[in-house]
């Protein structure tokens, strides 16, 4: 390879950036991240508030009566789309079999179980929608804050909402929110995907009356192509994966739910009983929004690490060279092909990979093998089924244990509190998967 990146041949990149090596040659590593700092430290530059956060969560209560209404399987939890924290004792015993021990409990936070699209984008897309929503109603006089939402679910409001287009470039499950959120709402929806797409992902948006337009190229291009069409009309809006504000507070109203669930499970988390959490990353928003809420709660008590799939490394790629999105994994002969359809994204968001840059504990990647791997023993052990894309965080307390990960622990004073700990292995996908493809990648593990 003799093509320049950002000026420099990639030998001098490898000089730099010894770690690049290891990335291009597609072998699993831990990296942990030099900026991380105390939370204190970095407290007063924090761009998104508590507040803020508060603001979006008061924003999905007042939806909560139209979402019952519009969704009947969400009138249990009265409209609040929240997915199980459950204990993986019997998965957990399978994998200290097979890799070695893992000190503390083992969680799982079941989003593939996020009602309505079965993904953690339930939470960033679907919030989106209904902001943009409580925008164009308040805008045209239709609701006011203190208003009951539930009657945005007449005729004539779906007709309001259908002389407009919401558009989103996605791999697959932010169209699925997007797109089953919108057209219940009225809305016409445009989905741009990437080749990565799913066949069963389109088929469902089809069967909700979402156009779905597809690119022979990636993610990242899908997102270009989206853009560009949606600016051309005054009354299409688009949901920007790689930027969007909105998405990132969606997300992190999870951890204050997280939070209520531990609590209500008298699981402590505090100085002597440190909370790690394991994120799968694919443009970062998702992951990003969740640990960055966890942090404002938690502070120094929770350790958060992102998961990326060998051959899409684009935020640990990003935050390692500090060049964000100026720098795609492509550049350096990296493919982005990842039967993680979830995660395969070649270059992250920027504004992501700079909010978590001191709060954001590290960073691994994963073979896809062991995807399916990990999808099997949860089955086998749980009767849990997840997509590929969701079984990243397996690997989290596996690496904590590694030599990599015990310098970790001896950094930040935390190798005597280990028994205490909690590990939360965040399951981002899967209960909409159909049952021949989930067939099919349990007998690939
Ligand atoms: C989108 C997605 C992620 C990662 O979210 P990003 O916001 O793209 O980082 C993880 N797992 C699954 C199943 C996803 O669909």
């Amino acid at each position: 390879m003799d093509r320049l990146i950002l000026g420099h041949a990639i030998e001098e990149w490898i000089d730099k950036y010894p770690l690049l090596d290891t990335m291009i040659k597609l072998e699993e590593m831990l990296w942990l991240n030099p900026k991380y700092s105390s939370y204190k430290s970095v407290e007063n530059k924090l761009s998104i508030g508590e507040d803020d956060i508060e603001a979006a969560e008061e924003r999905l209560n007042r939806f909560a009566p139209l979402i019952a209404k519009l969704f009947p399987e969400t009138e249990k939890s009265r409209g609040i789309i929240e997915s199980p924290l459950v204990q993986i004792s019997k998965m957990r015993y399978e994998l200290i079999k097979l890799y070695g021990d893992i000190r503390g409990k083992l969680m799982l936070k079941k989003d593939s179980h996020l009602p309505i699209s079965g993904s953690i984008k339930a939470r960033g897309g679907i919030y989106e929608v209904l902001k943009h929503t409580e925008d164009l109603a308040l805008e045209n006089g239709l609701i006011s804050l203190e208003d009951d939402y539930s009657k945005l679910a007449d005729d004539k409001y779906k007709e309001f909402f259908s002389q407009y287009t919401i558009q989103v470039g996605s791999t697959g499950n932010l169209g699925l929110s997007i797109g089953m959120m919108g057209t219940q709402i009225g809305f016409k929806v445009i989905v741009h995907v990437s080749s990565d797409a799913m066949e069963w992902k389109k088929d469902l948006l089809r069967s909700k009356g979402v156009t779905v337009i597809e690119y022979e190229s990636d993610y990242n291009k899908a997102v270009e192509e989206g853009r560009k069409l949606s600016d051309r009309s005054e009354k299409s809006y688009f949901v920007d994966d790689e930027n969007s504000k909105s998405l990132f507070l969606g997300y992190s109203v999870a951890a204050k739910r997280l939070k209520k669930q531990l609590d209500e499970m008298n699981i402590k988390v505090d100085e002597e009983h440190p909370l790690f959490v394991y994120l799968p990353c694919g443009v970062g928003g998702g992951p990003g929004g969740i640990a960055y809420g966890l942090k404002l709660i938690y502070k120094d008590y929770v350790h958060c690490f992102f998961a990326e799939p060998t051959h899409s490394p684009c935020m640990l790629l990003g935050m390692y060279t500090e060049k964000h999105d100026k720098v795609c994994v492509q550049d350096f002969g990296i493919d982005n092909k990842t039967m993680a359809d979830g995660l395969a994204v070649g270059r992250a968001s920027g504004f992501v990979g700079k909010t978590l840059e001191d709060l954001l504990s590290g960073i691994y990647t994963i073979d896809d093998k062991r995807l399916y791997k990990y999808l099997k023993i949860l089955a086998d052990t749980e009767s849990i089924y997840l997509e590929p894309s969701a079984c990243a965080g397996f690997l989290g307390p596996i690496f904590i244990n590694s030599e990599q990960g015990q310098k970790y622990l001896e950094e930040h004073n935390l190798q005597n509190k280990m028994q205490n700990s909690t590990h939360i292995v965040w399951a981002t996908g899967g209960s909409l998967v159909p049952k021949d493809v989930m067939g099919d990648y349990y007998n690939l593990g």
